[in-house]
């Protein structure tokens, strides 16, 4: 058991005051001897936590579970979940601890959970640790996330543990400090709706409504107002993804947030060739979580949300299935319009055309046919000359009668060709997290303790959209030699 206690900052731990069979209290196995690898400064200071004052041993003693910060109230919690639509009643956080909740500087709460922290309740076969790897994989894609500008946990503090843990061998063990708006999930409610625990999820639902949806407890039905909100978050979060490529890889239910922020990042990837059938996840064999299915799957997922939540809605139940029912099919044009305004964001325009939707779709066609590059293509249009565009795709005959249509669109609007290439330039990354590239950055972090090369693509990624003389490597998809077709759970 640990002991000692350090102080980090103000802990306000509202998740720990729900029924007892929410969660599991304990404290992290200590590990053997921590090394703080990461420290995100910028986060610490935005959760106004005194990081700075504390000498780099003692905060990987806190950032490992080996001291616990005064105020933190440690804890696993339960959740079921679909794991490739198959209903698991329990799951749980079988190798993450939650500290509790500070409250950042701008007055909202954030969760601290260490993840890879040690054995709990609802480890099943696990061993409750994180490699190496694995976590710097979720460090480095979940702050990219956040540099583009999509809603994301983040990452606070990456510490070795000084224990090795066996995988397909033996692997550095490693522990990550995740921030997260709060970490109920799908899952957490399809848990309690499973045993029929209409108490908890009623407590549940008042939780998350006083955390991220305190208008929907004004709403007729406080809990329709809640499935609504969430709907709404995650429809326009996943159109997000699709604006950057970005493939998920295990949308099960247990790892679609309340909150609406991208969690869990084990076997995600970018996209480079255009293609809707992109799957990395050596699990995913069938292609359920591939690239151009994410939108159908996040509503199937939310599906699940609004079931258990049915007997909140209404007591008349066929009433409340209509209700749910209704809001889960809004799900598809709020999607579908969040869509098509961050595409036409892609290709600089400000103003509607009743021909966009086709010229999109031309366009997307296109690419695929050609097997462009994805990101490349956009960040291309994006230069006032189309030239680099044309030179991108091969000077395909299509695609030069597409551009044609592009630059007639183009002219209608008022913004000058200036303004609109750096609009698009602030919208089209150059910079994505490239799977060759943070393989290689994870190999020399694993087999040869050299964290250069992560810190060099970390740094890059922080600034996706400002192009860098002499980073044209990192803008560049993987030559054939070098290309990534897998990726594998973070566990
Ligand atoms: P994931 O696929 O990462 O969402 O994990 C699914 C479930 O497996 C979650 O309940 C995790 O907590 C659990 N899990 C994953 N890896 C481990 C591990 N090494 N030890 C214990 N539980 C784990
Ligand atoms: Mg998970």
């Amino acid at each position: 058991m640990t002991q000692a206690k350090l102080s980090i900052g103000t802990f306000e731990n509202g998740f720990a005051r729900l029924p007892d069979r929410f969660f599991s209290r304990l404290v992290p196995e200590p590990v053997s001897s921590p090394r703080l690898l990461l420290l995100n400064a910028v986060l610490a200071e935005e959760l106004g936590l005194s990081t700075g004052n504390v000498p780099p041993d003692a905060l990987a003693h806190v950032f490992s579970g080996n001291v616990m910060p005064e105020g933190a109230e440690p804890l696993a919690s339960v959740y079921a979940g679909h794991q490739f639509g198959n209903f698991v009643p329990q799951l749980g956080d079988g190798r993450a601890i939650l500290l509790g909740e500070v409250r950042d500087l701008k007055g909202r709460l954030r969760d601290l959970q260490l993840k890879g922290s040690g054995p709990t309740p609802y480890s099943r076969r696990g061993d409750g640790r994180a490699a190496l790897g694995p976590v710097l994989r979720e460090y480095l894609i979940s702050e990219a996330m956040h540099a583009l500008g999509i809603p994301t946990t983040r990452a606070l503090a990456a510490v070795l543990t000084g224990d090795q843990v066996l995988r397909e061998g033996y692997r550095p063990g490693a522990v990550m400090t995740r921030v997260a708006a709060s970490h109920v999930r799908v899952g957490s409610f399809e848990y309690f709706a499973a045993r029929e625990d209409l108490a908890a999820i009623k407590a549940l639902a008042d939780y998350v409504i006083d955390r991220h949806y305190p208008e929907a407890r004004d709403a007729a039905s406080p809990s329709l107002a809640l499935l609504q909100g969430v709907i709404e978050r995650q429809a326009k979060l996943i159109a997000r993804w699709m604006m950057v490529g970005f493939v998920h890889g295990v949308m099960n239910t247990d790892n679609m947030t309340l909150s609406g922020e991208t969690i869990d990042f084990g076997p995600c990837a970018f996209m480079d060739a255009y293609d809707p059938r992109t799957v990395f996840s050596s699990i995913d064999q069938f292609g359920r979580y591939a690239y151009g299915r994410q939108p159908g799957i996040a509503q199937w997922n939310l599906a699940r949300l609004a079931e258990a939540l049915v007997p909140l809605i209404d007591r008349d139940e066929a009433k409340a299935v209509e209700l749910a029912s209704a809001a889960i099919s809004d799900f598809a044009p709020i999607y579908h319009e969040a869509w098509l305004a961050g595409m036409r964001a892609k290709l600089g325009w400000v103003e509607e055309d009743e021909g966009d939707r086709a010229l999109i779709g031309d366009l997307l066609d296109s690419l695929e046919r050609t097997g462009t590059d994805f990101t490349l293509a956009f960040r291309r249009l994006s230069e006032t000359h189309a030239e680099a565009f044309l030179a991108l795709v091969k000077q395909d005959e299509l695609l030069a009668e597409w551009l044609i249509r592009y630059q007639a669109r183009c002219a209608r609007e008022k913004t000058s060709p200036e303004d609109r290439a750096n609009a698009m330039r602030r919208v089209n990354p150059i910079y994505i997290p490239r799977n060759h590239h943070v393989e290689a950055a994870l190999a020399a972090a694993v087999e040869e303790g050299d964290l250069a090369p992560f810190n060099r693509l970390h740094a890059i990624l922080a600034s996706p959209f400002v192009e860098v003389a002499g980073l044209e490597a990192y803008a560049e998809p993987a030559g054939p030699s070098e290309r990534v077709f897998q990726t594998f759970c973070g566990t």
